[in-house]
């Protein structure tokens, strides 16, 4: 059993104040920083996206890190409700981006807890959230992009307290709160009116879904138990349309320092994408021109150094560092948000920290087009409450910030 938990704990993503108490780990830093240097870093997770092994390997009791398809819910039942679950432009379900697996230990609460970031695809509406995001002071400002944070003690309701094995025995312990037929990701509160068989978290998803052929199959439904068909992808034991999900990705976590040293050595192993390197680290030349645009040297200076610490692992597709000293690496020093402009955390008025951003790299691999109307951004950071404090609600909403590339004229 103890096995067990420690193979647990080695999921997890230890916050720095964990780590100072291994002694080795702090022998051999401490080393580190006195020979070096200039400028201290903090220690950065870098996330990089695999394909699952199996679609099975990213199912919630196995408390997965992932991108795209649906959300491996760590509270199964009381997921978040109609109002936060929307996108406060277009009114429009928000899509799952990824989820985080980051348990802070020494405490009970927060034995498990998971990180999630939806957003409306539209970057119509992304632009709009651009004007709001700052805007919390004068009350709640609507949003395309949201963040939840769900966690759990040790023993709770949903899963074993021994860690999975991870070698296909586990078995998940209960079912959770039935889902949207379509989108797999929310609740499906609103039933098919014909069959009574069928659910949606919406009136859009009721509506495509039966245009994409619940039409032909509603009626078979009513007299059978044949399975819902959507032709999409199986994700676990639930079947979700292409369209409605991102592909679905398992993010594994890796130390950026490991990829300075590979770099100090010559070794350009981490720079496997052409692809993404052509498009995410620019060229000289890509790189003038996207510089040029920037009004403020203080911008061509961020933007440089960015692209440098980026330049490591080009892959990333997310930074983790949930550290009192971490901050974002932002891209562009304009739009970047103030002390002020992060709010306190809606449930204990406590002050929020910053704890991952998303590269737009992730971007590249949900195969989403590189044209202007397209989704993009430069980073996205999210803020968490830094206590993270308990409510009776299990998902609580946190703060994300969202840097776009400047309008090009
Ligand atoms: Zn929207
Ligand atoms: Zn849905
Ligand atoms: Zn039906
Ligand atoms: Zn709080």
């Amino acid at each position: 059993m103890d096995s067990n938990l420690a193979s647990l704990k080695s999921l997890t993503i230890t916050p720095l104040e964990e780590k100072e108490k291994d002694e080795e780990f702090q022998i051999e830093n401490s080393d580190e920083f006195d020979e070096e240097e200039d400028e201290e870093e903090e220690e950065v997770q870098l996330g990089f996206v695999e394909k699952p092994r199996n679609p099975r390997s990213l199912l919630r009791h196995l408390f997965p890190s992932k991108a795209g398809g649906i959300p491996a819910w760590l509270d199964p039942v009381n997921l978040p409700s109609e109002k936060s679950r929307t996108c406060g432009f277009c009114g429009e379900p928000l899509q799952f981006l990824l989820q985080v697996y980051a348990s802070i230990q020494g405490k009970e609460s927060t034995f498990h807890r998971t990180l999630y970031v939806f957003m409306c695809p539209s970057m119509t509406c992304l632009l709009r959230d651009q004007h709001e995001q700052w805007r919390y002071k004068q009350g709640t400002p609507s949003r395309s992009v949201k963040v939840f944070r769900c966690q759990l003690p040790r023993y709770n309701p949903y899963y074993s307290d021994v860690a999975p094995k991870l070698d296909g025995t586990d078995r998940l312990l209960s079912s959770g709160a039935p889902l949207c037929c379509w989108c797999g990701t929310w609740k499906g509160e609103k039933l098919c009116g014909s069959c009574k068989k069928a659910r949606y978290c919406s009136e859009k998803h009721q509506i495509v879904h039966w245009k994409s052929g619940h039409k032909s199959e509603c009626h078979k439904l009513t007299a059978s138990d044949s399975p819902i068909a959507n032709n999409g992808n199986i994700i676990g034991d639930i079947t979700v349309s292409e369209i409605a999900t991102w592909p679905e990705y398992e993010i594994v976590m890796e130390e950026e320092c490991g990829f300075e040293l590979e770099k100090s050595e010559g070794n350009s192993s981490s720079v496997g994408n052409s692809a993404i390197v052509t498009k995410y680290s620019k060229t000289d030349e890509a790189m003038q021109s996207v510089m040029d645009q920037f009004e403020a040297d203080a911008d061509k200076k961020s933007w440089a150094s960015f692209q440098e610490r980026i330049s490591r692992a080009p892959e990333q597709v997310l930074r983790y560092c949930r550290d009192a000293m971490a901050k974002p690496l932002w891209p562009l020093s304009s739009g970047r948000p103030s002390k002020a402009e992060i709010p306190p955390c809606g449930y204990c008025k406590g002050p929020l920290c910053y704890e991952f951003q998303i590269m737009p790299q992730l971007l590249y691999y949900f195969g989403v087009k590189n044209d202007t109307s397209s989704l993009d951004w430069e980073t996205i950071a999210v803020y968490t409450c830094s206590a993270s404090c308990e409510s009776s609600i299990s998902y609580k909403e946190e703060f994300a910030w969202v840097q776009l590339y400047p309008a090009t004229s």
